[in-house]
């Protein structure tokens, strides 16, 4: 009897939170915008090629010397660059791609994830773990045979890349933009390494190299990373419904990066961002919100990061 008295108390505190929410969601959509809602979906059959056209490609050490709007401003290439270069199957004929086309890294391997975020109470935000995702991801080495295979010949493994990092929790931006390197970009909230979206070629990583389903892949350095905001891997994070997206991870200069949508809950796309590919406005930071400066994935070039607008650590 006791515990049937406490499983109905439950089912009712849940039924009334889960009414009071829909209520409270309901009535602040009206007075914002007095209109039905209606959740934007991206059409992600025509995107833009990073590397060409507007979506530049800049290189610091080539001379490019300041980042640029809908641009990845990269400080340098390594010299023994690699990868798959071949999206022909999956190019428009007016120059765009269509990612609805383009092969995925198939497979469902299971990881045990260590990730760990703290806030140290003077100013800092540490990052732990391991680097492996808290979700399952393709079957890497690419499977010889498979269809991304026929693409992307990518031999490296996923394994084990300890981290521990120290970020500020409440970053500032810089004085000058700072370009961005090789690596870790940034860690996602399931624990594992943001790039940014060139490969080693120089070209538009997402639109050449084979990910899996959750938008990632392995290189050299063993490390899984991500190049795209896949809805598997938000899905994974926070489920969206409406409003401005939740938080998806940090970024090396302290600043977090969202989901694709706004504060309206429109779809963003780079054009609405600036040259470091965010912009300002209060969001949810730590449990308040707060008016900072935020990156954003979005569906199109360069999909994550332009340019460091804090300083990177
Ligand atoms: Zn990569
Ligand atoms: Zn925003």
């Amino acid at each position: 009897m006791k515990q049937l008295n406490r499983s109905f108390f439950n089912y009712f505190l849940s039924f009334v939170i889960f009414t009071f929410t829909i209520a409270s969601c309901t009535k602040s959509k009206d007075e914002e915008t007095n209109t039905t809602y209606t959740k934007e979906t991206p059409d992600l059959t025509k995107l833009p090629f990073g590397g060409k056209g507007i979506y530049k490609i800049l290189n610091r050490k080539a001379g490019d010397a300041s980042p640029d709007l809908l641009s990845l401003w990269l400080c340098g290439l390594p010299a023994d660059g690699a990868g798959a270069d071949n999206a022909a199957d999956w190019t428009n004929p007016d120059g765009t791609w269509d990612y609805t086309k383009k092969p995925q890294v198939e497979g469902n391997v299971i990881w045990v994830s260590e990730f760990k975020i703290t806030l140290d109470g003077n100013g800092n935000r540490i990052l732990t773990g391991n680097g492996l995702p808290n979700h399952p991801t393709g079957v890497f080495p690419i499977v010889q045979g498979s269809t991304a295979w026929d693409y992307d010949k990518n031999p490296n493994v996923i394994s084990a890349q300890p981290l521990s990092f120290t970020i500020p929790a409440i970053p500032t931006e810089a004085e000058t933009k700072s370009c961005v390197g090789f690596g870790p970009a940034g860690y996602s909230l399931t624990g594992s390494a943001i790039y940014h979206g060139a490969s080693t070629l120089g070209t538009d990583a997402a639109a050449h190299e084979m990910l899996d389903r959750f938008g990632g892949h392995t290189d050299g350095t063993e490390r899984y990373h991500y190049h795209y905001p896949t809805q598997d891997h938000q899905d994974h994070i926070h489920k969206h419904s409406s409003g401005h997206s939740a938080l998806m991870g940090y970024m090396l200069d302290g600043f977090g990066i969202y989901g694709p949508y706004g504060e309206k809950g429109e779809l963003l796309k780079s054009a609405d961002l600036d040259e470091c590919h965010g912009h300002k406005h209060p969001v949810m930071w730590d449990g308040k919100m707060v008016d900072i400066y935020h990156y954003h994935w979005t569906y199109d070039f360069p999909y994550n990061i332009g340019c460091y607008k804090g300083t990177p650590q």
